[in-house]
């Protein structure tokens, strides 16, 4: 089956193929490490790692850079050419720190966040400050192509320079001009107010490089198309980040890396959709967020967490609410009663062999989740694939027809999807936790079937049952256990 993804650029779904064979390069705009990232950053990089575990179950190798800022992203990062201050340096301020320590301080918290919902580990994580030699030159060359041009030792971009630039985001330059969607600031050294910053001179940045138009510091969007083409090459697959960096970042992007290498930048950009709090974008400057710790505080477990953020599909907004994140909780849970069940009835003490009905559902179940998987990453369809399996096969385990072999085949099966999931199924604790004395009652009841006592027998089951437990007569014998759950 084939992938179909959404481009941002051509507002459509577009069959996925990759530069190299069976090889994805995709770079994700990482977080600027002045702040805790909160939940909703955290589903902006979920969608990046879904994907590329989507990408990885389908056979691609899967080359992945998510880059850390940690200069020159500035406060106000909406305009055509954000100003402000630098957000690194303005907490290094107010905190009275340096603004490495800043850095380090926060991308420590973004890892330990980034492990506890199991995101894989990228090919690299770069971090901006690592790069400024390549920026240096990748700028060098625009200004040789007469993409941008330097004034009082700062460099600009000529954005009416450059043909392409306002297709990724949907603005001409005259509307931006005009001030539609792309607020302009009237520096006298800008040959255009909509021409951005590569390379800045304020000697009041705390930190400094050398460069051939004199100290300074970068510009936040030359970071990102310096580290995309130092590490994965001129033109990529694919281009993610949320629905906020589509202008001016990416924009900004493309403008310089088209400009500075004569090639298609990115072949695919794929942007997810904000996560909201009672309707808002969940931001640091509304103060309306919450981080992980924050959740894990009211009792919810990481893995509800990286469920809530992957269970929509990206493109759709997602409302956080007390009443998503327990629902989050108790389908992980479900998952897992089923997952241990199918564990512990594959080493258990029903009949070994295979039913013809098992293996169809598994197939259904997959072909369901790669067909929806393959509509642009449409989890919520596939997630449903995956429930109906599920209530297919406890039918079948509750009838009695599902055998040893079976179980195993569907343990494998879901481990399999969770290894696009990332909800940590493998090597969940087999629970088979009957209290003694039920089990007791079990051998009393199998008596007194023997004794063909049925009346008897068919009192204690329901005594059993009033305790929360199924007996299940199998060639066997009597098995004792939960009733699977849904
Ligand atoms: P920032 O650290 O502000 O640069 O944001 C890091 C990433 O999180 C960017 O890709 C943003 O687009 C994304 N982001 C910010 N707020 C949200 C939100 N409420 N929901 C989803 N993604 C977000
Ligand atoms: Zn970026």
């Amino acid at each position: 089956m084939a992938l179909k993804v959404y481009n941002t650029l051509s507002r459509r779904k577009e069959s996925f193929r990759t530069l190299r064979k069976g090889e994805v390069r995709m770079y994700n705009c990482g977080p600027t490490v002045y702040d805790y990232a909160h939940i909703g950053n955290f589903r902006t990089y979920m969608f990046a790692d879904v994907l590329r575990r989507y990408l990885e179950w389908k056979g691609f190798r899967v080359k992945q850079v998510m880059n850390i800022t940690d200069v020159g992203h500035m406060t106000a990062d909406d305009v055509a050419d954000a100003s402000g201050e630098d957000k690194i340096e303005k907490k290094a301020r107010e905190e009275k720190k340096n603004p490495k320590e800043i850095a380090m301080f926060y991308t420590r918290a973004f890892l330990r966040d980034w492990k506890a919902l199991n995101m894989k580990e990228p090919m690299a994580r770069p971090f901006a400050t690592s790069y400024v030699k390549q920026m240096i030159v990748m700028i060098g060359k625009l200004v040789k192509s007469g993409h941008a041009y330097e004034a009082n030792g700062s460099v600009y971009f000529h954005v009416p320079g450059f043909r392409g630039y306002g297709r990724l985001s949907g603005n001409s330059i005259r509307q931006l001009k005009a001030g539609a969607g792309g607020r302009v600031d009237d520096n006298p050294d800008k040959r255009n107010p909509l021409d951005f910053a590569l390379w800045v001179n304020n000697p009041r940045h705390i930190m400094q490089w050398d460069s051939p138009w004199g100290r300074g510091y970068p510009g936040w969007h030359i970071e990102c198309s310096a580290m995309a083409l130092s590490l994965l090459g001129e033109t990529i697959d694919i281009h993610t980040g949320g629905e906020d960096n589509i202008f001016p970042h990416h924009e900004c992007e493309i403008a310089q890396s088209e400009g500075a290498n004569g090639k298609t930048f990115v072949r695919y950009w794929m942007h997810s959709r904000h996560l909201l709090v009672d309707g808002r974008k969940m931001s640091k400057s509304l103060g309306n967020f919450y981080r992980l710790d924050d959740l894990l505080k009211k009792g919810l477990s990481p893995r509800a967490v990286r469920y809530l953020l992957l269970s929509a599909h990206y493109r759709t907004k997602l409302n956080l609410t007390q009443k998503s994140l327990c629902a989050a909780e108790a389908t992980v849970r479900k998952i897992d009663a089923f997952v241990q069940d199918m564990a512990a009835h594959s080493s258990g003490k029903a009949a070994s062999g295979k039913g013809r009905k098992a293996a169809s559902l598994i197939k259904a179940a997959r072909e369901g989740f790669e067909k929806a998987m393959d509509d642009d990453l449409g989890v919520p369809d596939a997630l449903s694939a995956l429930f109906t399996f599920m209530s297919g096969v406890n039918r079948e385990r509750d009838a009695g027809r599902l055998g040893r072999d079976d179980a195993s085949s569907v343990y494998g099966f879901m481990v399999d999807i969770d290894s696009v999931l990332g909800l940590g199924l493998e090597g969940l604790p087999v629970k088979q936790d009957v209290p003694d004395d039920i089990k007791l009652l079990a051998q009393e009841r199998e008596a007194l079937r023997k004794a063909r006592d049925f009346a008897g027998a068919d009192d204690i089951r329901e005594r059993i049952k009033k305790r929360g437990f199924a007996v299940e007569d199998t060639p066997d014998g009597p098995v004792v256990r939960k009733p699977s759950p849904g």
